[in-house]
């Protein structure tokens, strides 16, 4: 969008996330670490717990002493009065970052009239506190860009992604003609977070930074966050090398989104269930393996212990994304998304872990939208009519021993899953969490962030 400044009078008129619940502000430093599972609905924490810790056993998520369901809001972008029943990231996340409702793939800025919402992390850096995000996807992605960023595709991630061309064939083609800055604009995704105030932004997305910034003939994205007091780390020894008090740092792991930490074994994903003379013939069970692309990775737990202790000592605002639990949903594949949630589980162990010392810390963990992935028998209770499943489908071997069947069946492309609109729960530990409602808006959530920081949306 062509705004070059927060307009406060905006904030006012589209917040819709600003309605507090009662939860008492905290005078001592206040922190928030707001983890979001993208895609994890509840069909995605079962299929998890089952092959994680046991049908019996429980998740550190399901400790978590408040629980919540949140209503996902979306609008049509030709016509905002109408609702979209099935949301993105970009809607999504920019609902919990800004309190808007806002259309699907628009990041920070509002549906039809295109302008910026302001953003959590803005008014905590504005205040003066430490802002945070982790995520395992690039740090250009819809769900970390809009806690940082404003334009109007989700797309335009780097400055070669700024204008019409022909994406995933054609499906997320947009035009973010607006947001160049030769036309008043803030740039793409990248040259917004290299321009940030952001403290600490660790993820994936190098290749968005190391391409031409632009107007500039050979400098890069990550100059430019070089020249704004970013130092950028690209490994994992680089990140485990850091001082406590080093400054301000980008990490930029791998070119787009991390690897994930499991696959199924041999590669194996869901497949669609073959006949043989009209009988379905089941594809053939699998267990999980460990992915050896994520070996050489910074894991979630990591990144977010490093983000804790840079950020530590002062008030904050972190949000930590597992990506890939909407990720590998969306290719059907049940391992990535169980290790995903694996990663997202252990995070949880280890910000609580600095909560219990750290008592004025609010910690959220929600989902921005629900995702594909179905457990379902792993026999049809019609087997016996030859009933099977239509979508792709797998059979997990669990380290139970059992077979879970999980089942994707949005759609009959071979290229991917949609989402799915169903509600998603937030779980919620920490100072005012029992006057949380047992149902709320999703935009509510913003308002949740503000109160617990002592924050107020401009007016
Ligand atoms: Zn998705």
């Amino acid at each position: 969008m062509t705004k070059t400044a927060i307009t406060p009078i905006l904030v006012l008129l589209v917040c819709q996330g600003c309605v507090s619940t009662g939860a008492a502000p905290n005078a001592a430093a206040p922190k928030v670490v707001l983890i979001i599972g993208d895609g994890m609905d509840d069909q995605q924490i079962t299929i998890a717990r089952h092959y994680l810790v046991g049908e019996a056993g429980a998740l550190v998520l399901d400790g978590m002493p408040q629980r919540s369901a949140v209503r996902m809001q979306t609008v049509d972008e030709a016509n905002p009065s109408l609702p979209d029943y099935v949301p993105d990231s970009a809607n999504t996340a920019t609902s919990m970052a800004t309190g808007i409702v806002t259309s699907a793939g628009r990041i920070g800025t509002t549906a039809g009239t295109d302008r910026d919402a302001v953003t959590i992390m803005e008014l905590a850096a504005a205040a003066g506190y430490g802002t945070g995000i982790v995520t395992t996807a690039s740090v250009t992605d819809a769900t970390p860009a809009s806690f940082v960023a404003h334009v109007n595709w989700r797309l335009c991630e780097g400055p070669r992604s700024m204008v019409p061309r022909n994406q995933s064939g054609g499906l997320f083609a947009g035009n973010c003609s607006a947001d160049l800055k030769a036309n008043g604009g803030k740039g793409s995704i990248s040259e917004q977070v290299a321009a940030s105030r952001m403290d600490v932004v660790l993820g994936g997305g190098r290749q968005h930074f190391d391409q031409p910034a632009e107007g500039e003939a050979t400098k890069t994205v990550a100059d430019v966050a070089i020249e704004n007091g970013f130092a950028i780390v690209r490994t994992a020894d680089e990140l485990g090398a850091l001082p406590p008090d080093g400054g301000r740092v980008l990490g930029l792991f791998s070119p787009s989104t991390m690897p994930v930490r499991w696959r199924g074994a041999g590669d194996a994903k869901a497949e669609r269930v073959q006949r043989v003379d009209g009988r379905p013939a089941l594809p053939d069970a699998f267990p999980c393996e460990p992915n050896p692309d994520f070996a050489s990775m910074p894991t979630l737990p990591t990144m977010a212990r490093t983000a804790l202790e840079l950020l530590d000592g002062g008030p904050f605002m972190l949000m930590i994304e597992s990506a890939s639990i909407d990720k590998q949903s969306h290719l059907r594949r049940p391992c990535g998304q169980i290790g995903e949630l694996g990663q997202l589980d252990d995070t949880l162990k280890l910000v609580l872990d600095y909560a219990r010392a750290h008592p004025e810390t609010l910690v959220l963990v929600t989902a921005d939208h629900s995702q594909a992935a179905q457990l379902i028998p792993e026999t049809s209770v019609l087997a016996a009519l030859n009933a099977a499943s239509p979508g792709a489908f797998a059979r997990v071997r669990t380290p139970e021993g059992a077979l879970m069947g999980v089942n994707y069946a949005t759609n009959d492309s071979n290229v991917q899953e949609d989402h799915t609109g169903a509600d998603v729960p937030l779980f919620a530990s920490g100072p005012g969490v029992d006057v949380i409602p047992s149902s709320l808006r999703q935009p509510e959530i913003f308002g949740l962030l503000l109160r617990h920081l002592g924050l107020t949306a401009p007016r």
